[in-house]
């Protein structure tokens, strides 16, 4: 698959993952948040979807994510509107050439995982996105050493980012809205864990 292809097969499986699962985020952000990050998100990826339909495959993988973050920066909104968005620029910076392949993809989900960590200053443990994101990063990038494949990689990063979504109910929120619950937020899943979980597992159902 050309890079490009990738790219857009990649966002629009988030997209339509997210749609699939708005109201599931909405109400674990209705437990522990504002209860939005469902109609958030899904405003976000509608545009990107909406840009795919409309531009297809033009452009380099790093144009595309690059686009995608500059939309989903803006329709997102909130906290998470500005994580994604930086996520996603960064991620399409990191890939200049448009040539992705197994380590360049690799250095790019690093370069992702640095502008959440940058912006939003959490810590593995926080409670937030960076709980499935870092795990998944890791994973990834194991795989790559390992001489894994692509789709073999990307398993991998799902998977241990879905066990990091999951991780995050026994924690105490100290980054976002969450953490003005305190003890409170322990017993719930975080919302942007979950939907970062999405975003590796649409990786992986597009890759392999
Ligand atoms: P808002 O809190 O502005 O309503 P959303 O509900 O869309 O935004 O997104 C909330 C999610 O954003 C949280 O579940 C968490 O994963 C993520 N988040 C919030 N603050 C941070 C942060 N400082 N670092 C990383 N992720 C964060
Ligand atoms: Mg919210
Ligand atoms: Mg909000």
């Amino acid at each position: 698959m050309q890079d490009n292809a990738l790219a857009v097969a990649w966002l629009r499986g988030f997209a339509r993952a997210v749609e699939e699962d708005e109201d599931r985020l909405t109400a674990l952000d209705s437990a522990i948040g504002d209860g939005d990050h469902g109609i958030n998100m899904r405003r976000g990826t509608s545009h990107v979807h909406r840009m795919l339909l409309r531009d297809g495959p033009s452009g380099t993988m790093g144009e595309l994510l690059d686009a995608a973050g500059r939309l989903l920066r803006t329709h997102v909104g909130g906290a998470a509107g500005a994580l994604y968005g930086s996520t996603f620029q960064a991620m399409g910076a990191a890939l200049p050439d448009g040539r992705a392949g197994l380590t360049g993809l690799g250095d790019a989900l690093q370069e992702g995982l640095t502008a959440v960590v940058r912006l939003g200053a959490a810590a593995p443990g926080d409670k937030t996105m960076v709980d499935a994101y870092t795990p998944a990063v890791a994973a990834f990038r194991e795989a790559c050493a390992h001489g894994r494949s692509l789709g073999e990689a990307a398993t991998a990063a799902a998977e241990a980012a879905a066990a990091g979504a999951r991780s995050t109910v026994s924690m105490q929120a100290r980054k976002g809205r969450a953490s003005y619950l305190g003890y409170r937020s322990v017993g719930h899943l975080d919302p942007g864990a979950v939907s970062t979980g999405m975003l590796f597992r649409a990786l992986a159902e597009e890759i392999t």
